[in-house]
């Protein structure tokens, strides 16, 4: 592989501004890997831009393993060295919720409670997990019964119990999120809908002003229950399988038709509020660029004297129309920052018109890197027959 010999620096030159002034977010999967397999070229691209020292952070709707450990999988699988300040998974922006911190949150999805450990990790200190409810009371979802022995071992007591006839004194959640796929919809379903039906999100009470047709949204959510967030809108994703799997949307399109089976939905004007990060979501695509601008800091302030200068532009590189172009084309920077989306045949899109634009179409990630490259040779004096001596990337030149 061409990562293995030493590649020739591109020029950037007097003439042109000495550190560039763009930079890239790549998706991960069905752009870098799919499932377990780097997908060609990825190693090479990425390493390629560290050689040239062109910032990059990856941006992913994937999630469920604490940003460490995530890391370590992809430095391991792609061989290139990477770290947790380039890396935003679909819940690493909820570490920016303070206002949690301190109160009794339910964290939904993801292997055993490793979403749990992740939120912790983030500084929420009272974390619930659907698996601790079910085991201190398996009454509350009869039809998993059977999966007790794989929820007892990572089990925890819970803070508080619930205490039909004290709900003073009962278990009372604060916010609920869903940090990656539920595995278990139906147990997680239901406790999500107890809380959103509750007085305040105490466990095992019903609010009594549900379904008042007086009160704003037929009385629904009007009494004190907590925020529902979810991580990653992505109804499909790119798996091992030759067809797309359902991903977080699926579980959040489920959730939503019980909510309107249960309250009349959207023809009785009933909403279920609720919060979405994640690509395309704009809270996302903050936090992402406001993690390049660190990493560029740190990269850049050693290499200029004075302020390390503003990022003009990002290439957004993605397989998926719905999140990363979406995304990509929608967001306005506060910053002023122009995100343009590149759209790789490596995963979710193959064929056919896109249901979201990208600025252009590529075969796989290294030539989307060059795609790029190719926008900025003329300020950069970016000689691009140098890039060409990276085996098995189809270049023009
Ligand atoms: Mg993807």
């Amino acid at each position: 592989m061409a990562a293995c010999r030493p590649l020739q620096r591109l020029s950037f030159s007097t003439a042109s501004p000495k550190i560039p002034d763009f930079a890239f977010a790549f998706d991960i999967d069905g752009v870098l890997v799919r499932s377990n397999d780097p997908l060609p070229n990825a190693p090479d691209a990425l390493s390629f831009l560290q050689h040239q020292r062109i910032p990059f952070i990856l941006l992913t709707n994937g999630g469920g393993k604490p940003e460490e450990e995530r890391v370590a999988d992809l430095t391991a699988k792609l061989k290139v060295p990477l770290d947790t300040t380039m890396f935003v998974q679909s819940h690493t922006p909820f570490a920016d919720l303070d206002q949690y911190k301190d109160k009794t949150i339910l964290v939904c999805g993801g292997d055993g409670d490793k979403c749990r450990y992740v939120a912790e990790k983030y500084g929420f200190k009272s974390v619930v997990i659907p698996g601790d409810i079910f085991c201190a009371y398996p009454e509350i979802w009869p039809f998993s019964t059977q999966f007790l022995p794989y929820y007892q071992p990572f089990a925890r007591p819970l803070p508080k119990p619930i205490l039909q006839d004290s709900p003073s004194d009962s278990l009372k959640i604060d916010a609920i999120f869903v940090y990656n796929d539920p595995r278990d919809w139906g147990l997680d379903a239901t406790i999500i809908l107890d809380i959103l039906l509750s007085h305040k999100g105490i466990l095992g009470t019903m609010s009594p002003r549900n379904g008042d047709i007086k009160a704003p949204n037929h009385g629904y959510l009007q009494d004190g229950q907590p925020p529902l967030f979810y991580s990653n809108p992505d109804l499909w994703w790119a798996a091992k399988y030759h067809l797309p799997r359902l991903g977080q949307g699926g579980f959040r399109e489920a959730m939503e038709g019980l909510w309107t089976a249960v309250t009349g939905g959207p023809e009785r004007n009933v909403e279920l509020y609720k919060t979405l990060i994640g690509k395309p979501y704009r809270m996302t695509y903050e936090f992402a660029e406001r993690r390049l601008n660190s990493h560029r800091k740190h990269l850049f302030s050693n290499q200029i004297d004075g302020e390390v200068p503003p990022l003009q532009k990002v290439y957004m590189v993605g397989d998926n129309p719905e999140s990363d172009i979406r995304g990509a084309n929608s967001y306005k920077s506060p910053l002023g920052t122009t995100w343009e989306s590149i759209l790789v045949r490596t995963g979710v899109y193959q064929n056919g018109e896109p249901a979201w634009s990208p600025k252009t179409i590529q075969p796989g990630v290294w030539e989307a890197v060059k795609w790029a490259l190719d926008q900025n040779k003329a300020r950069y004096e970016l000689d691009l027959r140098k890039i060409l001596s990276i085996p098995g990337a189809k270049m023009s030149q």
